[in-house]
């Protein structure tokens, strides 16, 4: 084993961490051993050494015994690494002089025999003391954060997050790339459990985002090309065309009365197609911002998107000297400058064709839920009147749950809002017409505030709640009460039978799904996801809104389902995580960087490989260089310099060849 340096001065710690550690480890004897090897001049074992007279015992260690180096043997350095690199710095050591082992979730964690487990620390221990002897004396690098903020996607998670940071006086730049922000809570009735009206909560907040001086809103627009790093991003923000200027139009709304199109004809995207609308059109009634847009794909002024002129443009002359109509507009682009970035993409319903066997789009009176938030709106194309496809008004009701949930051939995870919106819906609809509600269920999962007490409601409403997976959807009768009746099948798994329900109307209660272009957001913006498709957050419970990119944070149903309140209180804790990156006005950097050595050939074979494009060829030197801002330390680069000339701080090749020796040397 290499011996440390003469002057080396070094201090152990063995943490026992209540019992994670001292069951399975005998931290004494770990203790005991390293306070005989070369270079240690004290070894203690200590309960916790992440508390704070854990921390205050190498403050006063540090003075007393001169020490020059630390080591802690204790948990993940994920969790107290920086704990303990700021009770070194207290201490009035540079904190890089400390090395941490991790003797819980390498070893004892994971073994079963007390005395391999030992053996080992002391091995982990050993190889940490012979590194830390090489450790250098490294500066802390603080970079600027720019202080606007980019919020991606206007649901209610990005309007929460958008207001909170633009009432606190930040600038915010918002980007929707619907025509209107509002997300799927704009197309609801009512809220689960209260039923208190979605639009009367919503809608206020959407007009102040509209109106707020802080806030730049672009809506029917996306992100495309995100650059730089925390604190320092630029984005390249693309604009659709809507073909009436935002600037001039006032949402007089006049262009629509007289479009050449007397009555509506193009499916309502916003009434998810139950409804009408012209080519010119505004998507819902509080849509914001109160701009009309053009569908060029329908719109006589163009043929499949190209412009004719050929209209007669009643539009362009019921807009008059407002002049707002410009057929002319293109796609644009905008770069701007944030120092953090906040993504509320929300969710996608799953595609109910995927199960073939609950009819729809094979039986017209079959629905999907978000279908159904609309029939019941009193905004929506029916006025809030229950009419079926067919023209008649139902019943019976049948609420499948689970569709798309809970299920190994289509998603795994329960899609936590159903079971609630399904209760909400079976309320309204029997409110609205009257008809018997079934619902279908698995479980009942009502967990929240109130929910369980809705559920009881229900009940006394004389919903009825059959358990069992709803085998399928079939018009085939076989007695004449089932003629001209939608006939459910299923496994009443309590009453120990196959059931046969007749009803008029089916709801498919979907489950929810990430984004179709959740994968692309992904990549732009430098984050994971799950194994399910949802962004992956840094740490479920004590980094619930950060994401791997720092100064990239996320809210709302694009980490995964939840419902409004669980959605807009991550979406607050997202603006003050944000915030307080900003107010701090610079963060530290992690010197892990990679650097080059004067000996740099320059055949540039390190600038492709590099993932974080964070080196770039100096022409006058002929040599590669590294933006340290970029660089994450992963150290591709350092391992494929053909000549060697790239070396890394906190991974110098003597501090590692050091460690596998001092691991392999007994
Ligand atoms: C049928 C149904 C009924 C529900 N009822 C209730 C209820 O009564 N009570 C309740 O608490 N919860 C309910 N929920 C859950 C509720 O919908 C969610 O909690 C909430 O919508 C989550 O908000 P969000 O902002 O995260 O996502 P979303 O509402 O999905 O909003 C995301 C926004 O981001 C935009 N966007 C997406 N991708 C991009 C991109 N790349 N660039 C720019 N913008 C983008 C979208 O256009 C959208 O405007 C219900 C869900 C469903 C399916």
């Amino acid at each position: 084993m290499v011996s440390p340096k003469q002057d080396i001065r070094i201090g152990f710690y063995v943490c026992h961490c209540g019992h994670n550690i001292a069951s399975m480890v005998d931290c004494p004897a770990v203790a005991e051993y390293v306070g005989q090897l070369p270079g240690v001049v004290l070894s203690r074992d200590y309960k916790y050494m992440c508390s704070d007279p854990g921390q205050e015992l190498i403050q006063k260690d540090i003075a007393e015994f001169d020490l020059n180096r630390v080591v802690v043997a204790s948990c993940s350095p994920l969790l107290h690494e920086h704990t303990f690199r700021n009770a070194v710095a207290a201490g009035g050591l540079n904190p890089f002089l400390f090395h941490m082992v991790n003797i819980r979730e390498h070893d004892s964690w994971v073994h079963t025999d007390r005395q391999e487990a030992t053996a080992k620390a002391k091995g982990l221990a050993r190889a940490a003391i012979v590194r830390v002897a090489h450790a250098k004396s490294l500066p802390v690098k603080k970079v600027p954060i720019h202080p606007d903020v980019l919020v991606v996607g206007g649901g209610i998670a990005g309007i929460h997050a958008a207001l909170t940071l633009a009432n606190a006086g930040k600038k915010v730049f918002l980007v929707e790339r619907e025509p209107s922000i509002g997300g799927h809570m704009a197309r609801f009735d009512k809220t689960f459990p209260t039923l208190d009206c979605a639009a009367c909560i919503l809608t206020p907040k959407m007009s102040e985002v509209g109106a707020h001086p802080n806030i730049t809103l672009w809506s029917y627009s996306d992100v495309v090309k995100m650059d730089g790093y925390v604190g320092n991003y630029t984005v390249t923000v693309r604009r659709q065309p809507r073909y009436i200027n935002e600037e001039l139009c006032t949402g007089c709304q006049e262009c629509i009365g007289n479009c050449i199109y007397k009555e509506p004809k193009f499916p309502d995207e916003f009434n998810e197609g139950l409804g009408k609308r012209k080519p010119v059109y505004i998507s819902f009634p509080q849509a914001t911002p109160q701009v009309v847009l053009i569908d060029p794909e329908v719109c006589l002024n163009f043929r499949h998107g190209v412009l004719t002129d050929k209209c007669k443009k009643t539009c362009v002359e019921a807009c008059g000297d407002r002049k707002a109509i410009d057929f002319t507009q293109k796609v644009e682009t905008r770069e701007i400058k944030v120092g953090t970035i906040i993504v509320a993409t929300g969710f996608k319903p799953f595609d109910v064709k995927r199960i073939p066997q609950y009819g729809y789009g094979s039986y017209p009176n079959v629905y999907t839920a978000l279908e159904v938030e609309r029939l019941v709106n009193a905004s929506g194309p029916t006025s809030g009147d229950v009419i079926l496809r067919d023209g008649r008004h139902p019943q019976a009701i049948a609420i499948i749950h689970c569709v798309g949930s809970r299920d190994k051939k289509t998603n795994r995870w329960c899609s936590r809002v159903c079971c609630m919106y399904s209760m909400k819906l079976a309320h309204l609809l029997k409110e609205h017409t009257g008809a018997e509600i079934y619902n279908f269920y698995i479980d009942i999962r009502a967990p929240g505030k109130g929910y369980e007490e809705f559920y009881d409601k229900l009940n006394e409403e004389g919903v009825h709640f059959i358990r069992g997976r709803v085998g399928e959807v079939t018009d085939w009768a076989m007695t004449p009460e089932e003629e001209g009746k939608l006939v459910i099948r299923v496994e009443d798994t309590l009453a120990g039978f196959v059931r046969r329900i007749p009803v008029d109307m089916v709801v498919l209660a979907t489950g929810l799904e990430p984004q179709a272009d959740s994968q692309d957001v992904r990549r732009l913006f430098n984050m994971s996801c799950g194994t399910e498709g949802f962004f992956l957050e840094r740490h479920p419970k004590l980094a619930p809104v950060n994401t791997f990119t720092d100064g990239i944070f996320i809210a709302g149903c694009c980490q995964g389902p939840r419902d409004i309140p669980d959605t807009v209180a991550q979406a607050g804790a997202a603006a003050a995580e944000a915030m307080v990156l900003i107010d701090k006005g610079y963060i530290e950097q992690e010197p892990n960087t990679a650097y080059i050595q004067p000996d740099c050939s320059g055949c540039k074979s390190c600038i492709p490989l590099c993932p974080y494009t964070a080196i770039a060829f100096d022409a006058t030197t002929q040599k590669a260089v590294i933006n340290e801002a970029l660089c994450k330390g992963c150290g591709t680069c350092v391992a494929a310099c053909p000549s060697g000339s790239i070396g890394q701080n906190l991974f110098e090749d003597d501090e590692i060849f050091s460690e596998i020796d001092g691991l392999l040397t007994n």
